[in-house]
C-alpha cells in the first residue's frame, strides 16, 4: 500500500515520477503528489487528493524543472484522503520532502516531544512527524542527511520505506527501509527508486532491492552506496536482473487490468506449470521442496497463513494436503496468527501465501513461526519480495504482475502450485498413488485449455449479470474443494460491485443463513459432480422452496441441476482437486461483469489498495 517513486539523473524528473505513479497507483489511490528540486533550486511540492490525474491537472502551469524528484501515490492510514494529508511533506523550514510508505507507531510520542522543540505539524498523518524528526536531528546535530535518516531510524518504531530529498544538495536522494518495499533501478548515470520494480523497467532492467534495516544513499553521477543503518557498515550491492516485460503491465486491449488478467489465465497457468510436470503427468518438479525433502517427510503439521484472496487459495490447498500427503493442516489469517499464542513446533512447516510477497500481516506471520523453528516456505507471485528473501524455501508462482486489485490469476496460480505440490509431497511419503498422482498430474496440465473454453462462455455470463446487476445481496454457497470457491466468488463480488455478498459451506445454510432468502436475493450455486453433488443439490432444492433465485455452476452435460435452477454455467470435468480452478473463471467475469454494469472502478475499488503492506 501507497507507492514511492524517485528519481535522479539528467532528464525531466517530473515525467518519470508521474509515469512511475501511475504503474503504482494500484497501491493506493487516495491522493498523490510529486516533490522536485527545481533548475534554480527551489524544492517544489505539488500535491492533490484523488488519483494521479487529478495531481497531473494541478500541476498544469507549475514549474515542472528538476531533474531530481520523489513522488508517491497514497492509502491513507493516518489523517483522512486530503490535499494536505498528501504526500511529499514538508519539513517545518521547507528544506527537506519525504515521501512515506508504512505506518510510524511511535509518532504521538515523537509528535509531543518535536512539539515541545518547537515544531508544528500541518497534517494529521504519522509520516509528518518522520520529517520533522530528520529536520530536527539534522540542525540540532548540525550533521548531513544521511546521518539525520540513520539516526531518526533508531528512534523511529513502525514499518517505513521513506525517500527524503533536501533542496540544499539538489544532487542527492537518502532511502531506507523497515519491513516495506523499496527497489532502486540502475541506469546509464541515472537512479530509479520505486515501491516495485514495475515504475522502473522501462529504464533499466538492472535493480537493487533493498533489505530491512538499511539505508541508500542515490548520489548524482555516483556509485549507489547502502548502508546499515545500525552499524553504518557499508552492505554489499547485489544487482538482479529484472525478467519482467513493459507489455506485462499494460491493459494490451482490454478495458481493464482485471479483465485482461482474467483472460491471461490459460497463458499464466502454462506458465506456473512450465517444467514442473513430466510430460507423462509421473513426477512433479519443484526444487523448493525436493531440497528439504526431509522436512517434509518430516512436517508433523502443515500451518497456512494468508490474508484475503490468498487465505481462500489456503483452504483449497488444506483439502490438498489432506488428501495426497495425509499431513493435517491448519488455515490462518495472518493476521490473527501473529498475534495469538500459537503453538508452533520445530516439526511445523508454515507456508506463507502472498501474491505480493509483500503483505505485512503474512511477512509478520512467518517471523513468528522462524522464531519458534519451524520450517518457513513461501508461495508468492512477485519475485525477489520480501516474504521470498525471509523464507527458508518456496515457489513463486509466475503468473507475471498482477495489477487489477481484485486478484484473479494470482489465485489461480496459488492453487495450482499448492496442487503441484501436495502431488509432490504425496509421492515423496507414498501417500499418493501412482495412478492417481499420474490423472491428477496430467489433468494439471490440462487447465489451461480447459479455461480458455470457459472463457469463450464469456457472452453468456455477461447477459448473466445484466439480470442480477441490482441484486443488493448474493449468497454464494458451495462445499468441499468448492466451499473456498464460494468465499472468493463472494469477496469478488463484493470488492469491485460493492454488492454485499455471503459465501457459505451450502450446508450451514439452514443452520440460520436460509432466513435471508426470498425472492431478491439470488444464490449462486457451485454444484459440480463431486462426492457430495447429492447434497448440494439437496440445498439448491432447499433455497428453490423458499423462492430465491439459484444461479448454478455445474460440471458440463448436468442435466439434474439444469431443471432445477435459473440459470447455469457449465464447466468442464476434472479431477475433484482441480474444480475450484475451473469454477473460479465465471465467478471472476460474473463480478466483473457486474461491476462494469454498475459503472464501478473495477481496477481501482473504493477504499483499497493491492499489496497490503500495513497491518
Ligand atoms: N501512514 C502514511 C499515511 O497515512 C502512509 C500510509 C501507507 O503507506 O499506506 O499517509
Amino acid at each position: 500500500m501507497c507507492g514511492i517513486v524517485g528519481y535522479i539523473g539528467s532528464k525531466r524528473a517530473y515525467d518519470i515520477l508521474i509515469q512511475g505513479l501511475h504503474r503504482l497507483e494500484y497501491r493506493g489511490y487516495d491522493s498523490s503528489g510529486v516533490a522536485m528540486i527545481s533548475e534554480s533550486g527551489e524544492l517544489n511540492i505539488y500535491k492533490s487528493k484523488g488519483k494521479v490525474e487529478a495531481l497531473e491537472h494541478f500541476a498544469q502551469n507549475k514549474d515542472l524543472s528538476g531533474a531530481i524528484g520523489i513522488a508517491h501515490t497514497r492509502w491513507a492510514t493516518h489523517g483522512e484522503p486530503n490535499d494536505i494529508n498528501a504526500h511529499p511533506h514538508y519539513s517545518q523550514s521547507g528544506r527537506i520532502a519525504l515521501v512515506h510508505n508504512g505506518t510510524i507507531e511511535n509518532y504521538t510520542v515523537l509528535k509531543e516531544a518535536l512539539t515541545q522543540h518547537g515544531y508544528s505539524f500541518v497534517s494529521q498523518t504519522d509520516t509528518e512527524v518522520a520529517v520533522q524528526l530528520i529536520e530536527y536531528i539534522m540542525l540540532t546535530n548540525n550533521c548531513s542527511l544521511f546521518d539525520a535518516v540513520a539516526e531518526a531510524t533508531k528512534r523511529i518504531v513502525g514499518a517505513y520505506a521513506i525517500a527524503v530529498v533536501d533542496r540544499q544538495n539538489p544532487n542527492q536522494i537518502i532511502a531506507a527501509r523497515q519491513s516495506s518495499p523499496l527497489v532502486i533501478g540502475v541506469g546509464e548515470g541515472e537512479y530509479f527508486l520505486a515501491s516495485d520494480a514495475t515504475p522502473i523497467i522501462e529504464y533499466t532492467n538492472k535493480v537493487v532491492y533493498l533489505n530491512d534495516g538499511e539505508i541508500a544513499v542515490i548520489n548524482r553521477g555516483e556509485e549507489l552506496k547502502v548502508y546499515d543503518a545500525k552499524s553504518a557498515e557499508c552492505s554489499k550491492i547485489e544487482i538482479t536482473e529484472l525478467q519482467m516485460s513493459i507489455e506485462q503491465l499494460e491493459k494490451g486491449g482490454y478495458p481493464h487490468f482485471m479483465l485482461k488478467e482474467i483472460f491471461e489465465q490459460p497463458r499464466t497457468l502454462a506458465d506456473c506449470i512450465s517444467g514442473r510436470i513430466s510430460a507423462d503427468g509421473k513426477s512433479v518438479v519443484l526444487s523448493g521442496v525436493i531440497e528439504h525433502k526431509e522436512r517434509f517427510l518430516n512436517a508433523g503439521r502443515i500451518i497456512i497463513v494468508a490474508c484475503g484472496t490468498s487465505w481462500h487459495a489456503a483452504l483449497i490447498g488444506k483439502h490438498l494436503f489432506e488428501d495426497y500427503c495425509r499431513i493435517p493442516v491448519v488455515v490462518e489469517y495472518a493476521s490473527e496468527f501473529r498475534y495469538s499464542n500459537p503453538v508452533v513446533g520445530k516439526n511445523d512447516i508454515l507456508i506463507a501465501l502472498s501474491q505480493s510477497g509483500e503483505t505485512a500481516d503474512t511477512l509478520a506471520a512467518l517471523e513468528l513461526a522462524k522464531a519458534k523453528g519451524a520450517f518457513v516456505f513461501g508461495i508468492c507471485n512477485v519475485i525477489g519480495s520480501s516474504i521470498p528473501r525471509a523464507t527458508d524455501s518456496g515457489c513463486y508462482i509466475h503468473v507475471g504482475p498482477e495489477i487489477g486489485v481484485a486478484s484473479t490469476k494470482a489465485f489461480t496460480g496459488q492453487v495450482t502450485v499448492l496442487a503441484m505440490m501436495s502431488l509432490l509431497i504425496g509421492q515423496m511419503k507414498g501417500t499418493v498413488d501412482q495412478q492417481t498422482l499420474a490423472t491428477v498430474a496430467s489433468d494439471i496440465r490440462r487447465v489451461p485449455a480447459l479455461i480458455d473454453d470457459i472463457l469463450g462462455m464469456h457472452e453468456q455470463i455477461e447477459d448473466l449479470a445484466k439480470i442480477f446487476t441490482y441484486a443488493h445481496n448474493f449468497l454464494y454457497l458451495g462445499r468441499g474443494y468448492n466451499y473456498p470457491s464460494a468465499l472468493e466468488g463472494a469477496l469478488k463480488l463484493k470488492e469491485i460491485s460493492y454488492i454485499h455478498a455471503e459465501g457459505y459451506p451450502a450446508a450451514e445454510m439452514k443452520h440460520g443463513t436460509i432466513a435471508l432468502i426470498d425472492n431478491d436475493m439470488p444464490s449462486v450455486v457451485i454444484a459440480i459432480k463431486d462426492n457430495v453433488y447429492d447434497k448440494t443439490v439437496n440445498n439448491i432444492q432447499q433455497v428453490k422452496a423458499r423462492g430465491g433465485k439459484v444461479v448454478a455452476i455445474v460440471t458440463e452435460g448436468d442435466t439434474i441441476v439444469r431443471d432445477m435452477a435459473d440459470y447455469v454455467i457449465e464447466v468442464p470435468e476434472i479431477s475433484e482437486c482441480l474444480t475450484p480452478l475451473l469454477t473460479a473463471i465465471p465467478l471472476q467475469l460474473l463480478a466483473y461483469y457486474i461491476a462494469v454494469n454498475k459503472g464501478r472502478n473495477v481496477d481501482q475499488p473504493r477504499n483499497l489498495a493491492k499489496s497490503v503492506t500495513v497491518e
